[in-house]
């Protein structure tokens, strides 16, 4: 499919599009648009920024579109189960858009965070699409605000970050209210064991879909690590942000009580940062949000959860100020750069007892990250593969998400390189292909992809570099 009039979608929907600029499917978009449109239950296998909320909300729009009826009252038609309240609001937002020439079309959201009672009054007469967070749309089922005996269509989007944030219980029961004659689309960055069993409990008969994203996306992150004492951090933080010709910076701390620190720190040298995180109130999340996609400020910390479904084009610095302790959230992160065509730079500080996270996550990439600046003195001796933990505790055996990855289809991350350009003014002799000395060790083992970065590696070749030039 090469054009969004080839899928049969009705005018209106087709009308929207235009306005939004969409001339391409993505290739999510050209696998699922299709299947969706003749009532196949689908697993997606994609991330954020593929384009993947298209993918299921187009076919939705045409269902509703073509099939009107009145909801009935306290239900929905459609229901779209997402992990965050912030990617439900973006998912809420896209229905609308893309449904914006389409009589009537109610679309509404069921967060936590925010007063229930709004959401009991906008579900009293029924919606066309409800978007909900596991527990809030239990709370409003538990108080009779909310009925789910009548949905057509079920959306699970993000499955395995509802598996890390504890939500498959909850999602066991809501699927437990629906009916069976249903149609399910879900979506999921990785399969992990769990997720497949639970995909196998809710899908008829699925068609399978996966999108690989880019190889070339790893190739445009410039990875560093600087290695430094846990103390040295605060300062190094501000070294970094007053050396780097920076556009817009997004710093990862492991707590949140550790990102509210970075923001102290940050404010004492007159630096302004913001923290988004878990304690922080609906209202105040988004309200920093959009002052960061607008540009009004520069730093945001975040914490992994928080950050995640956060879609933020122009993220010219990612910072792990502490190294996350699974590796795929690394790939995560730095995925938050370029995003939409664009490149990026991420740079990462490690103290002694970090070095082991590096090392899990250098092996998982296959790549060496560059140590740059002064500090490289603190680089932990290399250890074998014994230690993965570094003798802390495995958080819940999450380190075996993720590997399992399908990997078959279309190629390309789906972004069309319009969207969301940016200067990069002041990087300069960034890209001078500068690679230090590959470590000469062989790997095996199939091409990995998480988040919306590739890292292949045949197997035998000596480890490839992260990052493209070495800072001294
Ligand atoms: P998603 O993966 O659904 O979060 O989408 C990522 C971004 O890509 C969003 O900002 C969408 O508006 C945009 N997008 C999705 N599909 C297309 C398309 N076919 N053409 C251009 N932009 C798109």
């Amino acid at each position: 499919m090469t054009s969004f009039n080839d899928f049969g979608l009705a005018e209106p929907i087709l009308r929207a599009l235009a306005e939004e600029k969409y001339v391409t499917p993505t290739p999510i978009q050209a696998q699922t648009i299709p299947l969706a449109m003749q009532s196949r239950d689908v697993i997606g296998i994609a991330q954020t920024g593929t384009g993947k909320t298209a993918a299921f909300a187009l076919p939705i729009l045409n269902h509703l579109y073509t099939k009107r009826m009145r909801p009935e009252k306290k239900s929905c038609r459609v229901l779209v189960l997402s992990p965050t309240r912030e990617l439900s609001g973006q998912i809420a937002d896209s229905f609308r858009a893309y449904g914006r020439h389409m009589r009537p079309l109610a679309v509404e959201l069921a967060i936590g965070g925010v007063p229930i009672n709004r959401q009991v009054r906008g579900m009293a007469h029924g919606v066309e699409v409800l978007v909900a967070t596991p527990g809030r749309l239990l709370d409003l089922v538990n108080q009779r605000a909310v009925r789910l005996d009548q949905v057509e269509i079920l959306v699970l989007d993000e499955a395995d970050r509802m598996l890390d944030m504890g939500f498959i219980n909850d999602i066991r029961k809501v699927v437990a209210m629906l009916r069976k004659e249903r149609q399910t689309l879900f979506f999921s960055a990785t399969m992990p064991q769990e997720i497949t069993r639970l995909a196998d409990q809710m899908l008829r008969d699925p068609a399978r879909v996966a999108v690989t994203p880019q190889a070339t996306t790893v190739e445009r992150i410039q990875q560093r690590v600087i290695h430094t004492e846990k103390s040295g951090k605060p300062s190094l933080l501000i070294e970094v942000l007053k050396t780097e010709t920076t556009d817009r910076v997004l710093v990862f701390t492991r707590t949140k009580h550790g990102a509210d620190k970075v923001v102290r720190g940050l404010e004492k040298t007159g630096f302004f940062a913001e923290a988004i995180h878990g304690n922080k109130s609906q209202n105040q999340r988004e309200r920093v949000l959009a002052d960061f996609r607008s540009g009004k400020l520069r730093i945001l910390i975040a914490t992994d959860i928080a950050a995640r479904g956060i879609d933020v084009d122009g993220v010219s610095h990612v910072i792990n100020y502490d190294l996350p302790n699974i590796p795929e959230s690394y790939v995560h992160r730095i995925g938050r750069t370029a995003r939409a065509g664009a490149d990026g730079i991420a740079i990462s500080f490690c103290d002694q007892e970090e070095g082991a996270f590096l090392r899990d996550i250098e092996r998982m990439i296959r790549m060496t990250i560059p140590a740059t600046g002064e500090r490289q003195a603190h680089r932990p001796a290399p250890q074998n593969a014994g230690n993965r933990n570094g003798g802390r505790q495995n958080s819940g055996g999450r380190n075996q998400r993720g590997n399992s990855r399908g990997g078959n289809g279309g190629g390309g991350n789906g972004r069309p390189s319009h969207n969301g350009n940016r200067s990069h003014a002041g990087h300069q002799g960034r890209p001078s292909h500068a690679h230090q000395a590959p470590h000469q060790e062989a790997t095996t083992g199939e091409p990995r992809d998480i988040g919306n970065v590739t890292f292949l590696q045949r197997s035998g070749e000596p480890r490839r570099n992260a990052g493209h030039q070495a800072k001294s």
